[in-house]
């Protein structure tokens, strides 16, 4: 049967109205119902006290409510918290509350593990677990609503786990639970889709109406470099990527982590440069963050500089990201689960920190010097 918190609110009234009219209750209670899934949640229907008892239990038994339990929740010394979700079927995500000013934003999660295996990055060592379904991606945010100091996040950005656009269908009806005024109202400019570039789905993407902003996780400039740090890069190579999102009305940001003699060349600048230029896009250099596959040197914080005077040099608009979470491992690439499921064996290394390299399971062909 399908999850009832899977279904747009549009499918999900279709959905009740319809199971109402077969039970013979009035119709006039689908609108006590629907906003019961996002817009005022409950944990389970029992707690709509709205509706009749009887109701609520049927609704309990035929269109139960997905769980997803906190299992964990750490919180930095900068404000970012972290949130490890349990899965029913015994899967783990992780979400990032990241406060700034007046802004909450929550970095969610799209897929269990991830599939990519970039190089600098902590969730591709996990490999995939499997893929999020709608209600899980839009649930790290319901599950904030719930708590028992609700936070109502202000912005929404796919930068946790996985990656959004190789679980396109299920990102996108979690795109519209996210935005729908009747499901969570977070307008589509507060929320960000970050993703590596994977080509068909982010021709879907730009058929979407909505402003949803779009983050490239660019790290190279060319692909030559790109391949060594970045394998999706033999599949859909950055030139493809390019001519994707030239179809995106709107400005495109390109999410550049540094690392030192790989991306940070006066060459890499110069492409780097060119290519913002072309796309008309708006450059965030990030510092690498420990954790990924292997051993990579971040850049200098002088480089660091340096790079993004002479981009702006170039009339490129650029930023230098601050790192949030570092303290708990929850900076951007270091979204990693290791934590035993209940009831299995601890494994050694499964305690060790994100701080050292993790064990290699595959190895990308090493950046170029
Ligand atoms: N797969 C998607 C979303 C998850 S990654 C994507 O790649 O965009 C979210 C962001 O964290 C991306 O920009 C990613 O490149 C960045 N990131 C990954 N590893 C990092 C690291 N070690 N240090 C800093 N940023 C990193």
């Amino acid at each position: 049967m399908t999850a009832i918190l899977d279904l747009t609110p549009q499918a999900a009234t279709t959905a009740l109205a319809e199971w109402l009219a077969a039970r013979g209750e009035a119709a006039y209670r689908v609108t006590q119902l629907v906003p019961r899934l996002w817009e005022r949640p409950v944990r389970l229907w029992a707690d709509a006290t709205e509706l009749p008892k009887a109701l609520r239990e049927a609704l309990d038994a035929e269109w139960p409510l997905g769980v997803m339990t906190e299992e964990t929740r750490q919180a930095s010394s900068d404000g970012t918290v972290k949130y490890l979700w349990r899965l029913p079927d015994g899967e783990a995500v992780e979400s990032v509350l990241i406060p700034e000013g007046s802004r909450r934003t929550l970095c969610i999660s799209s897929q269990a593990g991830c599939p990519l295996r970039c190089a600098f990055c902590a969730t591709g060592t996990m490999g995939l677990l499997r893929n999020l379904a709608p209600w899980e991606i839009a649930g790290q945010v319901r599950e904030l609503l719930l708590a028992p100091e609700p936070v109502k996040p202000t912005n929404v950005v796919f930068m946790g786990m996985g990656e959004p656009l190789l679980n396109w269908e299920a990102v996108s009806t979690a795109l519209t639970l996210l935005n729908a005024p009747d499901a969570l109202g977070i307008g589509a400019r507060h929320i960000t889709v970050s993703t590596v570039g994977i080509v068909p789905a982010l021709a879907q993407l730009a058929k979407r109406p909505e402003q949803f902003r779009l983050a490239i996780s660019l790290h190279a400039a060319t692909s030559e470099t790109r391949r060594g740090i970045m394998p999706v890069d033999r599949k859909y190579p950055l030139a493809d990527v390019m001519k994707a999102i030239a179809a995106f009305q709107r400005r495109v940001t390109f999410e550049y982590v540094m690392i030192a003699g790989t991306n940070d060349r006066d060459e890499d600048l110069v492409a780097l440069a060119a290519l913002a230029k072309k796309a008309g896009a708006l450059v965030n250099l990030l510092p690498l963050h420990p954790g990924g596959a292997i051993p990579l040197e971040p850049s200098s914080r002088h480089r660091m500089a340096v790079f993004l005077d002479r981009l702006k040099g170039y009339g490129v608009e650029a930023v230098l990201r601050r790192s949030r979470g570092l303290d708990i491992a929850a900076a951007c690439g270091q979204l990693r689960i290791a934590r035993p499921g209940p009831g299995e064996e601890v494994a050694p290394q499964a305690h060790r920190d994100v701080h050292e390299a993790p064990r290699v399971r595959h190895r990308p062909r090493r950046p170029h010097p």
